[in-house]
């Protein structure tokens, strides 16, 4: 499998590339880019193609994606997740075509299928993020995440006029290894009760996952991918 990587991809997320092409077969190509004109219209953080075998993982569009934030993900932590669930769901599609059932014309054709094939790979690379960070794995330091590290350090910086305390935070968390504030969260995420919100509070008072700062707690990257997804560590 060939990794071309055209930006200056994240090292780490070049090495999660490199292991899933070891472990899963009939990958050609990833290519590593930014604002690749085939995703503009959906601004698709990554893509499979079938035939070709080649997955893209744009690195622009995970940097103006801002879905986790909703549910209390910091930027630089919202950033690294989209990195990294996009390259789990890129190589879960890869290894659905490796099974008998599905095929490159039922891919590409049947909508009802497809909506089907989506539903597995957003559920495979959410259970497999959260192995991931489960096994200590961090959000890596700016200068660790290349071109999307300039990015985003110019994304802290212009906004820095405007809302100095949220980046100060946005810095100081993701230095300690923090992802996202518990309460807000909480306020946007089902799973959340007022018993596990306790529990996660007490955990981090221990100083066990998550950190707590300016009287504020914030969850590491696997409590909070693991209360993203269905089978929630605290239900
Ligand atoms: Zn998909």
């Amino acid at each position: 499998m060939k990794i071309v990587d055209n930006r200056g991809a994240p090292p780490e997320l070049v090495r999660l590339v490199d292991q899933l092409g070891q472990e899963v077969e009939g990958v050609n190509q990833v290519i590593l880019d930014a604002f690749v004109p085939e995703l503009r219209k959906d601004r698709a953080i990554g893509a499979f193609e079938p035939t070709a075998k080649i997955i893209i993982i744009d690195l622009g569009h995970c940097i103006t994606d801002y879905r986790w934030m909703k549910y209390g993900a910091l930027y630089i932590a919202n950033v690294w997740l989209n990195m990294v669930v996009s390259v789990f769901h890129e190589f879960a599609h890869a290894d659905q075509l490796n099974s008998d059932d599905i095929t490159i014309e039922e891919m590409e054709q049947d909508p009802e299928l497809h909506a089907m094939i989506e539903d597995d790979a957003i559920t495979k690379a959410m259970t497999e993020a959260h192995t991931y960070f489960g096994q200590g794995h961090i959000t890596p330091p700016l200068r660790e995440m290349g071109w999307a590290g300039e990015k985003i350090a110019e994304v802290l910086n212009n906004t820095y006029k405007d809302i100095p305390e949220q980046v100060m935070e946005e810095i100081e968390v993701h230095k300690s290894g923090g992802a996202a504030e518990l309460m807000a969260a909480s306020s946007a995420l089902p799973r959340f009760n007022e018993e596990n919100i306790e529990l996660l509070k007490e955990n981090i008072d221990r100083e066990q996952g998550g950190v707590k700062l300016g009287g504020r707690y914030y969850m590491t990257m696997a409590e909070f991918v693991s209360s993203t997804i269905e089978q929630s560590l605290y239900n």
